[in-house]
């Protein structure tokens, strides 16, 4: 078969869009381990999450069996005013490295949040909203989650409470800003509107927060107002559920080209961008129809994958959420100051964790500078300015191509392209100054975080 010319951008129409989420737990021979209520140690039920997450959303944790989730029309309709995302051909940056493999990217950046968060947000919003819910909270750290979720609020007509991480409030003003543009409150964590904020306060007056901090305090709220709850924008099942429409798209798009993937990358904070575009793929590997190598990469500072521990642990430093058995390096643990490229998370989605526990999945550790070089390359070959998280994916997706140009081998590599990076201008002038500097923990560091991960009969590590 001759190769079609493969465009700049493979477009899908909103005929061709997919209208189905694929749950890849339905293929997983090892499924991944249930939630575990903290005080009993047994399996969380759909009646111990409902007065936390809406019914619907909790239907969609639980089940590992259901392959295919109708996507409600409500959705698909906002879905089409910023989707399909495109898939580019990276020609340019394949000139540019001189290598004969063939690149891709799945550019999620292209909605004011400019990321791919707003494809959860929109879903868990919606679904609250059906359930006559008046309103959600929810965390935020650098900000993308918090944005996505104002902006699905405001489109649903649903009140928005944000906690934000006091030092990325006050770091981060036009963040702020936008979430207030769409409607949303953003209150900075620790705050004294809540039992868990003022604890916090008065043990550590000062204090500029943490993500676990402002978890706490969203779930405080959700479950103690009358009509909320409490959304999360990654690590849970349900969130790689929705984000499965980043793979389904892409080998859509693939497929109309006759075009099969060898490598396929993605950046992992907490999965839900790198569960959602291997999802359709990682079905096909488990089914045995295919074959094809994924890479997560992640921050030589965050390791959570390639050092962390594969045990039950908690998902917030408060201990308030239930515990996931995932790759972890500890509740506690809180990356280096001098850590400028987000995927800051300790844990992992637990599919994830399965996946690459049962070795159908490689993962990478990355050093953030060799990250923003990467980073760089890219802006000034292919245009876009893109976020430090997915640069992430860039710097392996390039490392990659290097090989090839090495072997001769012309592979076809796909890489997610998460968001824009136009609100990290800090982190890329401290690159352009010469002022970013490596850190990877040492074993004694992490043995700190390790050491906070409970202990109990079957939880050994
Ligand atoms: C949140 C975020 C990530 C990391 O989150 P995952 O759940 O691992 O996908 C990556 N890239 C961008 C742009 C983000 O906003």
């Amino acid at each position: 078969m001759s190769e079609k010319k493969i465009p700049y951008k493979i477009y899908l129409s909103e005929e061709e869009m997919p209208k189905q989420w694929y749950n890849m737990r339905a293929d997983m021979k090892n499924k991944p381990a249930p939630l575990l209520n903290p005080g009993t140690l047994k399996p969380m039920t759909f009646d111990d999450l409902t007065p936390v997450f809406c019914d619907e959303l909790v239907h969609q944790e639980l089940d590992d069996t259901t392959a295919y989730f109708d996507i409600p029309q409500e959705i698909l309709n906002f879905y089409k005013m910023y989707r399909p995302a495109p898939l580019v051909r990276a020609y340019c940056l394949e000139e540019k490295l001189q290598t004969p493999a063939k690149i891709y990217y799945k550019f999620e950046g292209n909605n004011t949040s400019g990321s791919h968060k707003l494809n959860s947000a929109i879903a868990q919003a919606y679904y609250a909203k059906k359930q006559g819910l008046t309103g959600v909270t929810t965390e935020t750290g650098a900000g993308q989650w918090g944005t996505a979720l104002s902006m699905a609020c405001s489109y649903l007509g649903l009140d928005c409470k944000v906690y934000m991480v006091k030092v990325s409030y006050e770091q981060k003003p036009f963040r702020r800003e936008v979430m207030r543009t769409y409607g949303a409150s953003v209150t900075p964590s620790p705050s004294m509107q809540t039992q868990v904020g003022r604890k916090i306060l008065a043990e550590h007056p000062g204090t500029t927060g943490s993500l676990g901090c402002a978890i706490s305090e969203a779930v405080e709220v959700a479950t103690s107002t009358p009509g909320y709850r409490y959304v999360l924008g990654s690590v849970l099942n349900q969130v790689l559920l929705h984000q499965s429409i980043i793979g389904l798209e892409t080998k859509a798009a693939l497929d109309k080209y006759g075009v099969k993937p060898d490598i396929i990358i993605g950046c992992a904070g907490g999965g839900s961008n790198l569960g959602g575009l291997i999802s359709p793929f990682m079905g096909q590997v488990l089914r045995g129809e295919a074959n094809y190598r994924f890479i997560a990469v992640e921050p030589a500072s965050c390791p959570s994958f390639t050092r962390g521990k594969f045990a039950y642990d908690f998902c917030d430093t408060g201990m308030v959420c239930p515990l996931a058995k995932m790759y972890t390096l500890g509740s506690g643990f809180i990356p280096s100051a001098n850590h400028a490229g987000g995927l800051r998370y300790h844990g992992m989605s637990s599919i994830l964790s399965q996946l690459y526990h049962d070795g159908l999945m490689e993962a990478v550790a990355v050093e953030q500078t060799s990250v923003f070089q990467a980073a760089e390359m890219f802006a000034r070959v292919e245009g876009i300015l893109p976020a430090p998280e997915s640069s992430h994916a860039i710097r392996v997706a390039i490392d990659e191509a290097l090989k090839c140009k090495q072997t001769g081998e012309e592979k076809t590599i796909v890489f997610g392209l998460t968001g824009t990076g136009y609100f990290d201008m800090v982190a890329y002038e401290k690159f352009h100054d010469g002022k970013m500097t490596d850190y990877i923990p040492t074993d004694a560091d992490l043995q700190v975080g390790f050491d906070g991960i409970p202990k109990f009969p079957g939880n050994e590590f």
